[in-house]
């Protein structure tokens, strides 16, 4: 069974073609720029010299149509036909509380993907863009929606409640959903595996540290907390994003800064977090290479980072009652030997003991603990598209 992975964003299309019967990616690609000039697919089939195709591309059913042709292009195609193509795939942000697990996309489910547009304008969108392509393009295909919020369903209330008033979560929906639950699932039942134990049985702190940055806190398999809230804003200092800050700072700011409503919003989502305090970049790359090079502000950065990841831990910890694993994921998780030991620095009074040797693993799984380390410790690259794979070949062959 073949299933294509797409992940829409508002000018670009990410795509994973994967051969279920393996789990091998036979291709995959890039089309961005969609609907601006300079539109180009970036097509890299698995065993053979990848392609840069340059065409305009008006909108996203354009760029999938150029998709399909790359995947069934004699030279650097993977397939004979469209037909090898048994299902697709589709990463869609948020499910609201409509949707607590993946599910086959048909009319009704598009309504409430487009229903749920309120509450992730930017990303729903061009998520439906997607959907909408695929349905044109491949109109017997069938096609699963995986939701990015769904695995953060299982919260009990008291974690996703905000002390607003009530009827303001009645109203709007204003509540905790959380993100990343993709990565989040994957890597918490990966680790299970690798420690050869039921996932059921274990507490994990899950820490997806990319330049979106999210914990989750794992009880026997069920989200129980996690800290991205209502908007990927809440939680860690990411990237550029702010994560937690005294809400009192947005009217200080309008008033003071005289800013907009808006402005306030492009401040704490695109010009804060780790960029914000550093002034140096939004990249983890370039704040450690400033900080080596004594730049006082980007150590700072790297230090708010950790400290937050850590408190986070605490309180995880603090509500499991009992961490039996951490897992370190994405980007900054996978690659950053030295972000990973400075996050668990200090953290040996909880059991948990990094192995300075063992944590210079870069992006491949590893349990990096001490021998003594009650905790343990792990690296697990994450594998979205493959979570989303195998939701769509579960839900399909049903
Ligand atoms: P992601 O959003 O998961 O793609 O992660 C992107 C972030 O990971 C960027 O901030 C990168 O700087 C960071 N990253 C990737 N590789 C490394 C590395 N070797 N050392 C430090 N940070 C890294």
């Amino acid at each position: 069974m073949k299933i294509l992975v797409i992940n829409c964003g508002s000018s670009s299309l990410k795509y994973q073609l994967i051969d279920m019967t393996k789990e091998e990616v036979l291709a995959k690609g890039l089309a961005e720029r969609i609907g601006i000039d300079g539109s180009r697919v970036e097509h890299k089939p698995s065993g053979k010299e990848e392609v840069v195709i340059e065409k305009p591309m008006k909108d996203h059913k354009v760029a999938l149509e150029i998709v399909i042709n790359a995947l069934v292009n004699p030279e650097h195609g993977v397939v004979e036909s469209m037909e090898e193509i048994n299902a697709v795939g589709h990463r869609v942000v948020h499910g609201g509380e409509k949707f607590a697990e993946s599910v086959i996309i048909d009319d009704e489910v598009m309504k409430a993907i487009e229903e749920c547009a309120d509450l992730a304008p930017l990303h729903n969108p061009p998520n439906m863009m997607g959907i909408q392509a695929c349905k044109e393009l491949m109109p017997n295909v069938p096609m699963v929606a995986v939701f990015d919020t769904a695995f953060h369903q299982t919260m009990p209330k008291s974690s996703y409640i905000y002390a607003l008033p009530y009827e303001l979560y009645e109203k709007y929906g204003i509540r905790k959903y959380g993100f990343h639950g993709t990565s989040h699932k994957y890597v918490s039942n990966r680790a299970a595996e690798i420690l050869g134990k039921n996932i059921e049985d274990l507490n994990i702190i899950t820490c997806h540290l990319g330049n979106g940055a999210s914990l989750a806190a794992v009880k026997g398999g069920k989200s129980v907390d996690t800290s991205m809230g209502f908007t990927p804003l809440e939680g860690l200092a990411m990237g550029t994003r702010s994560g937690d800050i005294d809400p009192a700072i947005v009217p200080f700011l309008m008033e003071k800064e005289d800013m907009t409503l808006d402005e306030v919003n492009n401040l704490l989502n695109k010009k804060s977090g780790v960029l914000g305090i550093s002034g140096v970049s939004s990249d983890f790359r370039d704040i450690e290479g400033a900080a080596e090079n004594g730049n006082e502000r980007a150590q700072l950065a790297l230090d708010k980072f950790a400290s937050r990841v850590k408190k986070y831990i605490g309180a995880y910890a603090a509500l499991m009652g009992r961490v039996d694993a951490i897992v370190f994921t994405a980007g900054l998780g996978e690659n950053s030997a030295e972000m990973r030991e400075k996050i668990c620095e200090g953290l040996e009074f909880m059991g948990i003991e990094l192995n300075k040797d063992k944590n210079k693993v870069r992006g491949k799984e590893a349990i990096v603990n001490t021998e003594s380390s009650k905790v343990k410790i792990l690296v697990v690259p994450t594998n979205e598209e493959l979570m989303i794979a195998r939701d769509t070949k579960e839900l399909v062959v049903k």
